[in-house]
């Protein structure tokens, strides 16, 4: 099975991922772990780029996708293919909330790439973390050093938000919104429920 993590920065997925992980080996599986923008290589150099360097907003897109196509390749396929689950930090519902929603490139051109990267492929289950625009930006300021897309403003992030948001509603069979906006521990139970309620 193919597992997808999203959320706007600052909504708490990387809080959860180790115990994502976890949940899943401690049932016997096989499974491994990945991200966007990243997974390979070549992928990992792209996202170097990606994060630290200004560029049109399609350019940004087609380097992101680019880097999807390495990573179904060398990582996402060879590992389903043996049986092994695949958790990924990331995929393309990343690219309708941030490259369509933040920076406005047309959902039609995404849905090409999306077709040409991935043709059958799509994740199983996504969970998609989601807090308040105010909570995200917030939290961002108070964490860390920000890439290029962490300076932008509050409206990018609402757009971002509404993007994901869309997505999940257009997707409901593996769609599964957590609110990240409640205690750690009761968001980590939800979570744990709803991966033993997938594996059932
Ligand atoms: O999830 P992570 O923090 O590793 O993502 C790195 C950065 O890349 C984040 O700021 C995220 O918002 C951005 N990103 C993006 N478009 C994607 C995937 C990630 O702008 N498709």
């Amino acid at each position: 099975k193919f597992i997808t993590l999203e959320g706007m920065d600052g909504a708490g997925k990387s809080s959860h991922i180790d115990n994502i992980l976890a949940t899943l080996r401690n049932r016997g599986l096989e499974v491994v772990a990945t991200r966007e923008p990243g997974g390979t290589e070549l992928g990992e150099k792209l996202r170097e780029l990606l994060l630290h360097q200004a560029m049109h907003a399609e350019t940004e897109t087609l380097l992101m996708f680019a880097a999807r196509r390495e990573h179904i390749a060398e990582v996402i396929e060879p590992a389903l293919a043996h049986g092994a689950w695949v958790v990924s930090d990331r995929f393309t519902d990343a690219s309708f909330a941030y490259q369509c929603g933040g920076r406005g490139v047309e959902r039609s051109k995404v849905e090409v790439l999306e077709q040409w990267v991935q043709q059958h492929l799509q994740p199983d289950l996504t969970l998609l973390f989601d807090v308040p625009v105010e909570v995200s930006v917030a939290r961002l300021a108070a964490a860390r050093t920000p890439d290029k897309f962490e300076r932008e403003s509050a409206e990018f992030f609402r757009r971002i938000r509404n993007g994901y948001l869309s997505r999940a509603e257009a997707h409901p069979q593996r769609f599964r919104l957590i609110d990240g906006n409640r205690p750690l521990e009761v968001v980590r139970q939800e979570v744990v429920n709803i991966l033993k309620d997938f594996c059932a």
